[in-house]
């Protein structure tokens, strides 16, 4: 080919790219438009995750009816003038670019009346070309509606991900652009149907609210402290928002949301800030749940880093650093209690004692326990499948007739005694075992529950009543997608409301577990979704409820209990390691014990 000057086209759709990736970068592009026009009611409507038609409308300032068709130009903006106009930035867009990317590769139609104008303008254009333009009679405002997203640019269309995901990533710019903006109305309409809606008042709480549900909500402390930067004590910082109590966490970070001056950031070291003011309060592997806002002076921020502009960067990382982590630690610090250690005991499981409910544990683990009742003799439940109460109940699993009749992969082992309440010590034929009363119990679980789940035999449930939880849009998304494979799992949830659900009843091992725990640890498998060649996502669900659910290290076990638990490990499928992959067992043969004595070859 010859060298040649691209076409205006051609160069518009190669920097489309950039800016426009995705629907949701549609979405948020738009919204950043409405929110810099100073609207007080947005309103998003979406059809088919976005690619089929975007839809936002707003009451903001509008646009000349001389200014329509430049707007659409690359580099035409009404927001900077001179590059130093970049050190007071206080608008989300700047760059001049959103507009002329979303009419290169879509279909647009916008109508905007300005507000010191009397008619309104219809503009409709098709990859960049103007088909159209017409005076109109219109609100004071502008409404955008972007149709066929990509439809000139294949390549592009066949890296879309789902229109599921695509639904979820729009739902997760919607609800973090109205934590910023409290003070505006947002409402999120997907296929026709309302799935969020903020009030406006003006109040991060009543966002919050709407976002995470009540529950959580009361779980969160406020966060307002305005601190001097270390290295510059003249500057001062603000952080104010909310943070959840201990009590409180989540799976993974993604739930640290963060903002500077209005604008949400994706920045791995302020995230870790947060999560260290938590130091001593949570679990290793458990996060905060964060909503932060930063305000410092625009010149310290430096905004023009990326073309989504969802990084930036700070004049003086540290002391930002700093303010955060001290403004949280501050807020928990203050409000902090000792969270009380919640999971199911052993004879909770063994007895089904704790509730009216039978566990499954009854059935699966013959274990000899201690019931409350000072002066009684622990009593040996029932063999598999034999308690009275399982028969009663329809849905358990009729585990009693397999158990025994699976191979033996270990030998028959004899336990000897526990070592630090965390290891069982026993005796093969071959030598010595050192198990680990935890991770071999997981896997037992795991085992059990996976062939139920394969068998398709309904596990034992636990009915709730009116047992309402209330997600963010994103979450509620995702749960809804996945509610037949949750239901096979013994999790049924009943839409009711946009975001909220019914929780029906969940799977007997459970009981414990506070359901809004139990949720949110499905949602954060959910979401880290089921790429080819990666464990289904109902593995690891299951896996999740085996680590929670399983005996924890610490825990003294009687020798009963401890032989229960080792006759169930020898008719595991893979006995040696946890579902995590960790070893369940150290083996030491005769051979290894004489030779460390010095007695083989003596
Ligand atoms: P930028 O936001 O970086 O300036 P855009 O391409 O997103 O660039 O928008 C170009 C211009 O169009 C903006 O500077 C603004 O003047 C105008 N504009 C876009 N959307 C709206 C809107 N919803 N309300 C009012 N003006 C708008
Ligand atoms: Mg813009």
């Amino acid at each position: 080919m010859s060298i040649q000057i691209l076409s205006d086209v051609v160069v518009a759709q190669i920097a489309a790219g950039e800016v426009i990736e995705r629907p949701a970068s549609v979405v948020k592009e738009l919204l950043e438009n409405s929110l810099d026009a100073g609207a007080q009611n947005i309103r998003i409507e979406i059809t088919g995750g976005g690619r089929q038609r975007i839809r936002i409308s707003d009451d903001g300032v509008g646009i000349p009816s001389d200014e329509i068709e430049v707007a659409f130009r690359r580099h035409a903006t009404s927001k900077l003038r001179t590059i130093e106009d970049l050190n007071s930035m206080l608008t989300l867009g700047f760059r001049g670019e959103a507009l002329a990317s979303i009419a290169s590769v879509s279909q647009v139609t916008m109508v905007s009346r300005h507000r010191s104008e009397e008619n309104g303008v219809v503009i409709q254009l098709a990859g960049s070309e103007a088909l159209r333009r017409q005076t109109v009679g219109a609100p004071s405002g502008t409404v955008i509606t972007v149709e066929n997203l990509f439809y000139n640019t294949p390549a592009r269309l066949k890296f879309l991900k789902k229109e599921a995901t695509e639904k979820r990533q729009i739902a997760l710019y919607v609800t973090r652009y109205a934590m910023a903006y409290p003070h505006v109305r947002f409402v999120l309409e997907q296929d026709g149907r309302e799935v969020f809606r903020t009030s406006g008042s003006g109040n991060l709480a009543d966002v919050l609210v709407a976002t995470l549900g009540l529950e959580s909500f009361r779980s969160m402390v406020e966060v307002d402290a305005t601190l001097a930067l270390r290295s510059s004590a003249n500057i001062q910082m603000s952080v104010s928002g909310y943070t959840s109590v201990p009590r409180l966490h989540r799976a993974d970070r993604n739930h640290i949301t963060l903002f500077v001056n209005g604008r949400w950031i994706q920045d791995t070291r302020l995230s870790y800030a947060v999560v260290q003011a938590y130091h001593t309060f949570l679990m290793t592997g458990r996060y905060p749940i964060a909503v932060l806002m930063m305000h410092l002076p625009p010149h310290l921020v430096d905004v023009n880093v990326h073309p989504v502009k969802a990084e930036v960067r700070f004049a003086a990382p540290d002391d930002v650093f700093a303010v955060i982590q001290r403004a949280v630690r501050r807020s928990v610090v203050d409000l902090a209690t000792v969270p009380a250690m919640r999971g199911p005991r052993l004879s909770d499981l063994s007895t089904g004692a704790a509730g009216a409910w039978p566990s499954p544990g009854l059935a699966q683990m013959p274990f000899e326990v201690e019931i409350a009742t000072p002066g009684q003799r622990a009593r040996m439940p029932l063999p598999a499948g034999q308690g009275k109460e399982v028969e009663n109940d329809p849905t358990a699993i009729p585990v009693g007739p397999e158990a025994p009749s699976r191979p033996r992969t270990l030998p028959i082992l004899r336990v000897i005694g526990q070592i630090g309440a965390t290891y069982i010590v026993a005796e093969g034929p071959s030598g010595l075992y050192v198990i680990d009363q935890h991770a071999a119990h997981e896997r037992i679980l795991y085992e059990q529950v996976m062939e139920a789940y394969h068998h398709e035999k309904q596990l034992a449930q636990l009915r709730l009543d009116a047992q309402t939880i209330h997600l963010s849009a994103p979450d509620a998304r995702l749960i809804e997608e996945h509610l037949s494979s949750l239901e096979r799992l013994g999790f049924t949830l009943e839409p009711f409301g946009p975001s909220t659900f019914i929780v029906r009843s969940i799977p007997a091992l459970l009981t414990d577990i506070p359901i809004e725990e139990l949720i949110h640890g499905l949602v954060a498998e959910l979401e880290a979704g089921h790429a080819p060649g990666q464990e289904a996502v109902e593995a690891r669900i299951v896996r999740r409820i085996c680590k929670r659910v399983a005996i924890k290290a610490g825990q003294i076990l009687s020798t009963d209990e401890m032989q229960a638990l080792i006759r169930q490990l020898e008719r595991c499928q893979s006995p040696h390691t946890c579902p995590h992959g960790r070893p369940t067992m150290l083996h030491m043969t005769s051979e290894q014990l004489a030779r460390e004595f010095g007695r083989l070859g003596a």
